[in-house]
């Protein structure tokens, strides 16, 4: 048996940060431990669309020193993300990269062991350790020497991503705060290229793309994403509860060979997974426990960006952690900080935005052609109405004449106006502690519930 401060599960982003916070903030007077299950170099390699916004990099320079991505952990800088279908595009300002995911993560993994992290890779997570009701560690498995034994911990963090291990591993019964399961409509299964071209340079520098295309699944999409000089990262990916004719590859090799025909690319590397891609869980905590990443949903629920909200939110589990073990006490009240920041940071918004992910499912693609080539929304009437802003009477008129004779949609936008609004009313109220947790729950439930419906 080994004994920890914190056990760490998982060594990506979510994972990583939330150990490298963890040791720094304490001084490295914490025991900070961080299992993996993949060898040591692949750690931080990961099948990715592999772009990442200018903001959480910025918050982790700020609030920890972390440089921003630099030299060869960058494929190309990011000026606009495009909202494309076939006929229309909506581009939005937003600064960031595409990166080199592999070095990057390799440098925040050494940045961690820099302050005292102990790295222990090739290990699985099997199951958590519970004791009396408190979770106070794990059971590992090093699979290069087939040995299984126990890490003990005071604090135990879940960041094994899509796997969530831990929490799956949570008896039915305990933390009734606490959800267990991913249903399979808030996961996205997708697949992806990295394709050099052979002969021009393409001409999505500096930008990234969501294309909406009639043959995939709203309100999945298929990305175009530079990754430097004549290299693209392409991929697709729709929800895993959707039922669609043809195979994934299939798909993405034809709608590919719209923009590049056959002969004309190589394959560099190909790969798939899934995303997690809902709201984020409400509740991230239990005793003794935090979960962050993937496992906990912290996935963009419509573009499906998680890198940089798994960094943010393994800084806020980090601080949590040593918050916890200094004053001695790793109750669910404790830990709740956690939670508050989190829902603070990215938990409304997200949300919010998980309005617009149903509102495609509802609209299809031909509604968001309609919607953009129209212009039926401003810019910033849609960056207003995503934030639960009302519109002004003379706005909606404009509107309204703008979308005739498609009041379908414009009944769809009031619905998502409405939507927002109430989850704004909500989080404005979450609770600062858990006793007044499940009221708050029950309310979400009900109008996460009614939106479904819809
Ligand atoms: C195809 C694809 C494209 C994507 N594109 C983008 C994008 O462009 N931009 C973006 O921001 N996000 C993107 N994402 C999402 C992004 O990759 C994740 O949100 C992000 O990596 C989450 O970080 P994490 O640390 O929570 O989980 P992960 O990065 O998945 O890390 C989990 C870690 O846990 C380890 N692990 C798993 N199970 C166990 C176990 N039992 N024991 C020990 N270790 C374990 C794994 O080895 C891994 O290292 C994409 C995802 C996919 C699949």
């Amino acid at each position: 048996m080994v004994k920890a401060d914190v056990l760490v599960a998982g060594g990506g982003p979510a994972g990583v940060l939330s150990a490298l916070t963890a040791a720094k903030l304490s001084d490295q007077k914490l025991k900070v431990i961080l299992v993996d299950a993949k060898p040591y170099s692949e750690i931080g390699n990961k099948v990715c669309g592999d772009a990442i916004n200018m903001a959480p990099v910025t918050f982790l320079e700020e609030k920890l020193g972390i440089e921003k991505p630099h030299g060869d952990e960058i494929a190309d800088l990011i000026e606009h993300l495009i909202f494309k279908t076939e006929k229309a595009s909506f581009p939005i300002q937003g600064d960031g990269f595409v990166l080199n995911r592999h070095p990057y993560g390799q440098r925040l993994l050494t940045t961690a062991e820099k302050y005292g992290v102990e790295v222990r890779s090739d290990t699985r997570v099997v199951k958590a350790l519970i004791t009396d009701g408190v979770v106070t560690g794990a059971v590992v498995k090093n699979k290069k020497i087939n040995e299984t034994y126990e890490i003990r911990a005071r604090i135990t963090i879940d960041c094994t991503g899509r796997n969530f291990q831990i929490r799956k591993s949570f008896p039915k019964e305990l933390f009734p705060n606490l959800e267990k399961h991913m249903e399979k409509r808030d996961v996205a299964a997708s697949y992806r290229e990295i394709i050099r071209l052979k002969g021009e340079d393409h001409p999505y520098r500096k930008e990234i793309y969501l294309l909406y295309h009639d043959e995939i699944p709203e309100p999945g999409y298929f990305w175009i994403f530079t990754k430097g000089e004549k290299r693209l990262n392409v991929g697709i990916g729709w929800f895993l509860d959707t039922k669609v004719d043809k195979g994934m590859k299939e798909c993405y090799r034809e709608v590919l060979h719209k923009y590049y025909p056959e002969g004309s690319y190589i394959v560099e590397h190909h790969g798939g997974g899934q995303v997690p891609t809902r709201y984020p869980m409400t509740n991230a905590v239990a005793p003794g426990f935090m979960t962050v990443g993937d496992a906990a949903f912290h996935v963009n629920p419509l573009s499906a960006e998680g890198h940089g909200p798994a960094l943010t939110a393994g800084y806020y589990a980090g601080k949590a952690a040593v918050a916890a073990i200094t004053a001695n006490d790793v109750t669910e009240t404790q830990l709740w900080q956690y939670n508050i920041d989190v829902m603070n940071h990215f938990g409304l918004s997200h949300t919010k935005i998980q309005l617009f992910t149903a509102a495609l499912r509802t609209v299809k693609v031909k509604g968001l052609e309609f919607l953009l080539k129209r212009k039926i929304l401003t810019k910033q009437q849609f960056i207003d109405l995503h934030a639960g802003k009302k519109l002004t009477a003379l706005e909606i008129l404009k509107i309204s004449i703008r979308a005739f004779p498609r009041y379908g949609i414009l009944w769809n936008i009031y619905k998502i106006a409405k939507g927002a609004r109430i989850f704004e009313e909500l989080f404005t109220g979450y609770p600062q502690s858990p006793e007044g947790y499940p009221a708050w729950q029950s309310r979400f439930e009900t109008t996460m519930n009614q939106i479904r419906a819809i």
